[in-house]
Parts: structure tokens; C-alpha cells; sequence
């Protein structure tokens, strides 16, 4: 469920209200950069690695971010006016809106920033953990990293799209994705590890894949388990028969895969490696983001008034 209050360019507005341009160059051409962020037990997880990807990824395009505090408090701000308990929160920051043509990029106003807050996308999903998902290779290649660099998250994700719509029409869940000369590369909207002779491993990010924040959660996890773990060039064999094939994801944390290709996956249950990190993964989210205090009434207040002045402001004009 979508939360009701929405940041636009400094605002916050009811949802039905927030609006962006017809002329924005994120609807015209996809031009601008995005984050998902978890929100669990009222804190924000991995806060600051979501918004210096953000920046990063604004940087790649050459789009002007927003300060880093400026971003984290307007997310906190989204955060706590929707009392989002258990959610999510998606930040989009596009070039902004001007005139119609890519040659006119130095005649747009300033970059747009919104932030959108959603209840409870961690759904009780119990029975994805308990039977795992299945999985076909999509035909559709990553788009190789000289083209456009998957370590940028950018607002267009047709090649995911066109990935994700091969599952579909496979009858299988989820799609994962190979570069140009035939690597595993990532799933549709999250990173890949398999997990083969005790050694948990994933692709590394240079084949042109995005450096997910859960990926390195887990990567960090692996360590402090003591459980052996790489970044490793994989290829489809590598996924077919691994003992253990797991995605990783803000929105989907830990999914077990357990078929992949019409292949079993080890058991073709959830495997004892992933669990393992799965648990880590959810006592690390107890304590490991920035808590949500609640917002001062006196701040409600003198947003509320100043939202009233504009309002009438724009009724005189
Ligand atoms: N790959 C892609 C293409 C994604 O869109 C995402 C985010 N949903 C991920 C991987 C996982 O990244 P993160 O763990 O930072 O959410």
C-alpha cells in the first residue's frame, strides 16, 4: 500500500496530489537514477549505502544530486510523516523537466527529486522461503557495461523487463540474466549467489550487473560466519548444479531458487547455507538502520502552515 504523503522537489504532498512534469526527462527518456530502501521494525536499513549508490549512480549521468543530508533527511522525513513501520522507499531523481529533445539538456530546470514511501513490501511471503522459486536463463543479454554500466541504477530497465517477461511466459518466477559473452550476470531486479562445495559465491560486479547493497550484506555475512565466499565469473553450468542458488534483493532480502532451467537445485528446497544467512540476514536488520524517531509536532505544524501559505499564494496568482 502506497503511503499517503509523497516528497516532490522539497514537499511533502498527499499522494493523489504529487505530480512531475509531462516535459521530465526521466518520463521522456528514462534519464535519471532510482533507489529502493528497506524499512524494517521502524528503521531505515543501509540508509547511507542507498544514497551514496544514489549520488553514484546520479554522478555516472552527470545529473546533479542533492547533498547527502539533504537526501537522508528527506527520506527520514517520508519515512516518519507515513509512519512506515515495515516498508519501503523509493527515491527517483531525474534531470528534470524543460524542453523535448536531448540536445536540449542545458535548458532544463533542476533535477527533480521524489520520494515515495510503501507499507509492507516485505509481504508475508513464508511460503516463497519455505519452497523456493523456479527460474529459467533468459535469452534477453545484460546490456554490457561500455553500453550503459549496471552498477549505475538508472530509471530505464527495459533489458530487465524483457528478461522478467521471459519468466513469465516460461511459467517460472524469475529470470536470470547472462552478459554478452554468455556469464551469469544477476536475476531481473536481484543479484544471484550460488552456493557449490561450501563456497558461497556471486559474479562480480564489473560483468555489468548492479553492486547490490543485500549482496554485500551477505558478503559480509558469509565472513563473519566463516562460511568461505567469493566474487567469482560464472557460467550456466555453475547454476545448474550448485547445491544452493539463492537471490538477493531490498524488496525479496534472501529467495531461495530451486529450479533452475527445468534442473533441480540440490534438494530442491531451501539448502542449509542459505538459511544460515537468511536468519544472519534478519537479526542484522533488528539493529542495523537508522531508527525513525517520531516527527515533532512543531515541525508538522510549520510544514502544514507553509504548505496553507503556498496554497493560497497560488490561488491569488
Ligand atoms: N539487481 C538489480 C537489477 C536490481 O534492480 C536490484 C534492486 N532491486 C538488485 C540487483 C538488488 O540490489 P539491492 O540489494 O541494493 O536492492
Amino acid at each position: 500500500m502506497i503511503g499517503e504523503w509523497v516528497y516532490v522537489n522539497g514537499a511533502i504532498c498527499a499522494k493523489d496530489a504529487a505530480t512531475v512534469s509531462v516535459f521530465d526527462h526521466g518520463f521522456l527518456y528514462g534519464d535519471g537514477v532510482f533507489e529502493g530502501i528497506a524499512v524494517a521494525r521502524r528503521a531505515v536499513f543501509k540508509l547511507d549505502a542507498h544514497i551514496e549508490r544514489l549520488r553514484d549512480s546520479a554522478r555516472y549521468l552527470a545529473i546533479a544530486a542533492p547533498e547527502v543530508d539533504a537526501l537522508r533527511e528527506a527520506a527520514l522525513q517520508v519515512a516518519r510523516r507515513n509512519n512506515l513501520d515495515e516498508g519501503y522507499l523509493r527515491i527517483v531523481l531525474t534531470r528534470g523537466a524543460g524542453p523535448v529533445g536531448i540536445r536540449n539538456m542545458d535548458k532544463l530546470g533542476a533535477p527533480t527529486l521524489v520520494m515515495i514511501a510503501q507499507h509492507e513490501v516485505r509481504a508475508q511471503r513464508a511460503a516463497i522461503y519455505e519452497h523456493g522459486l523456479t527460474a529459467v536463463i533468459a535469452a534477453t543479454r545484460r546490456i554490457p557495461p561500455e553500453c550503459v554500466d549496471g552498477k549505475a541504477k538508472t530509471c530505464n530497465y527495459i533489458n530487465n523487463i524483457l528478461g522478467f517477461q521471459e519468466a513469465i511466459r516460461a511459467g517460472a518466477d524469475e529470470a536470470i540474466m547472462l552478459n554478452d559473452s554468455g556469464y551469469i550476470t544477476e536475476a531481473t531486479a536481484d543479484n544471484i549467489f550460488v552456493i557449490r562445495g561450501g563456497e558461497v559465491l556471486t559474479p562480480p560486479a564489473y560483468l555489468g550487473l548492479l553492486k547490490g547493497i543485500t549482496r554485500g550484506v551477505v558478503l559480509e555475512l558469509a565472513r563473519e560466519m566463516a562460511i568461505p565466499s567469493d566474487e567469482r565469473v560464472l557460467v550456466m553450468q555453475d547454476v545448474y548444479t550448485a547445491d544452493e542458488v539463492f537471490l538477493t534483493g531490498t524488496g525479496a532480502e534472501l529467495v531461495p531458487v530451486v529450479e533452475v532451467d527445468g534442473r533441480r537445485i540440490g534438494a530442491g528446497r531451501p539448502g542449509p547455507v542459505f538459511l544460515r544467512l537468511l536468519n544472519g540476514f534478519r537479526e542484522r536488520t533488528k539493529w542495523d538502520g537508522v531508527p525513525l524517531k517520531p516527527e515533532s509536532p512543531a515541525k508538522v505544524r510549520s510544514e502544514r502552515a507553509l504548505r496553507a501559505a503556498r496554497a493560497s499564494e497560488a490561488s491569488l496568482q
